[in-house]
């Protein structure tokens, strides 16, 4: 008799989801992709800054995995709100959660809940045409904005408050971002890191690219750039990164170099904190509260910043704060509160004896945490499926009573009215292509969920043809 090959359920259809699937399909898996939207690529789509389209082209390589037998994708699919984690260990011998880190890092400071202060994280999603922020507004009409936090992510969002609208325009940035930052007074994005310039984590192409900007200088005070001691010795030693030298180089670089009187400025600070968000007569932020620090090393040999209790105001209209990112715990997952992620080993989730539980596994942010490229979560992925197939191979994957693909398709339709997949994904894809085109852009996105769905089911029938085919050639 032929034995059915074992299914795996991947819970985030970003790029760690992709690299699962690949995975897992190579090691003789079926695998359901599940997504909370009804479009896939994760943070590819919703968190890459609209003008680095080079980067978004890693999608075709997720959709060639797309394309391999015994994939299938159903977006629209809320782990909590749609089905629970045992629904999942009843039909998949396999399940991967994969969801990246939803939530962001809290500053603890007062004032930082006031209106016009936001997470990154938010703007991001809401210049990307994430659907769940499409409606939200940022006090674009303020002069000078504080993005608070020395990583891509607060690179990004400072190129993307001084970009040139003529160029974002050629992008794929959602309509209404475009539209508000076309009309924005942002002239001035003070950049604040906490600790000096060689502990920054954002990265050199992306800092050498802010002084590249056709509408913004930017602005690096000499003195910031004379290191501390501690991180003299260190760069001296031998022991620092090449990532670090070549930051270090561009940001002697950028305090040198003239100004060009661009209308826009970037202005890179370091060690400095905030210590207060403040507010004007109508509550909305006035202004930053900062404290100069001073660098100490630690007995852990970390380098820190220590505040030396020098004071001053950053007058300012809008805060974006970018200290990163934290991963939202799933209903009933085992979660590690300290670090934000799904308490795991190696990606084997973990129960609350410490044991692996059978069937649960972790990739990508939700495993590791927030760091690293895109292709990082190529090597994690390998990894947990590594895992994986060491507990195929030791019988000690779990045990689903209802592992049947026809059943599985079926009861996910039956929860989610608007299912969408993936020849639903592809017509919502032509559709956004097709809109683009004659704009000379990339795509326009959908940025609605309803006008997703009604793009993506009303597929013709060649696309309905496939995904129901699918369904029949795997039951
Ligand atoms: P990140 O690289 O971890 O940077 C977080 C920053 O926040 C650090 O500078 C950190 O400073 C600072 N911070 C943390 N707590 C703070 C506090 N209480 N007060 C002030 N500053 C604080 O995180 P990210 O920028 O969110 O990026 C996440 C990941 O995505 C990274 O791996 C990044 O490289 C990647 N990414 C890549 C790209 C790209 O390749 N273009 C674009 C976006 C994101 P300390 O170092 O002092 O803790």
């Amino acid at each position: 008799m032929r034995k059915d090959p074992p299914r795996a359920a991947v819970i985030g259809a970003g790029p760690s989801g992709f690299y699962t699937a690949e995975q897992l399909l190579g090691s003789g898996f079926e695998v359901d992709l599940i997504d909370a939207l009804p479009t896939p690529y994760g943070l590819v789509r919703a968190g890459v800054a609209p003008d680095h389209q080079k980067i978004k082209g890693v999608t075709r390589v997720y959709a060639r995995i797309a394309g391999r037998p015994g994939f299938r994708f159903f977006g629209g699919v809320e782990l909590g709100r749609h089905l629970t984690r045992d629904e999942l260990l009843e039909r998949f011998h396999a399940v991967v959660y994969a969801v990246g880190a939803a939530d962001d890092n809290r500053l603890g400071v007062p004032g930082e809940d006031r209106p016009g202060s936001h997470p990154a994280t938010e703007f991001v999603a809401w210049y990307n045409g994430h659907p769940d922020f499409a409606d939200r507004g940022f006090g674009l009409s303020a002069k000078r904005a504080v993005v608070i936090g020395n990583g891509n992510v607060a690179l990004d969002a400072a190129r993307m408050l001084v970009a040139d609208p003529a160029e974002l325009a050629r992008t794929d940035i959602a309509d209404h971002a475009l539209r508000a930052l076309e009309r924005a007074a942002v002239r001035e994005v003070v950049v604040l890191g906490r600790r000096g310039p060689a502990q920054a984590s954002f990265t050199d192409p992306e800092l050498r690219e802010l002084g590249e900007l056709p509408r913004a200088d930017v602005v690096v005070d000499p003195a910031a750039v004379q290191l501390d001691p501690h991180s003299a010795a260190w760069l001296e030693s031998g022991a620092a990164d090449a990532g670090t030298r070549r930051n270090m180089e561009i940001l002697r670089e950028y305090a040198w170099r003239p100004l060009a009187g661009k209308t826009h400025r970037v202005v890179l600070t370091f060690s400095c904190s905030p210590v207060e968000i403040l507010g004007g007569q109508d509550g909305s932020v006035s202004g930053v509260r900062v404290v100069r620090n001073r660098i100490e090393l630690g007995a852990d040999g970390r380098l820190y910043a220590v505040p030396t209790g020098q004071e001053e105001v950053i007058e300012c209209g809008l805060v974006l704060r970018s200290i990163g990112y934290r991963g939202r715990p799933l209903p009933g997952v085992p979660f590690d509160e300290r670090r934000g992620v799904i308490r795991n080993a190696g990606g084997r989730v973990l129960g609350d004896d410490g044991a692996p539980l059978p069937g649960e596994y972790a990739a990508g942010w939700i495993k590791r945490g927030p760091s690293g490229v895109i292709g990082t979560n190529k090597k994690d992925a390998a990894d947990t499926v590594a895992r994986i197939a060491e507990d195929a191979e030791a019988g000690a994957l779990n045990e689903p009573a209802r592992p049947d693909a026809g059943e599985i398709a079926a009861w996910l339709a039956g929860r989610v009215p608007d299912l969408v997949r993936w020849g639903g994904w592809e017509a919502i894809d032509r559709h956004e292509v097709g809109r683009g085109e004659p704009l000379g852009r990339p795509r326009v996105k959908i940025v609605r969920r309803p006008e997703m769905v009604g793009v993506a089911l009303g597929t013709s029938s060649q696309t309905r043809a496939r995904d129901a085919n699918c369904d029949v050639t795997r039951q």
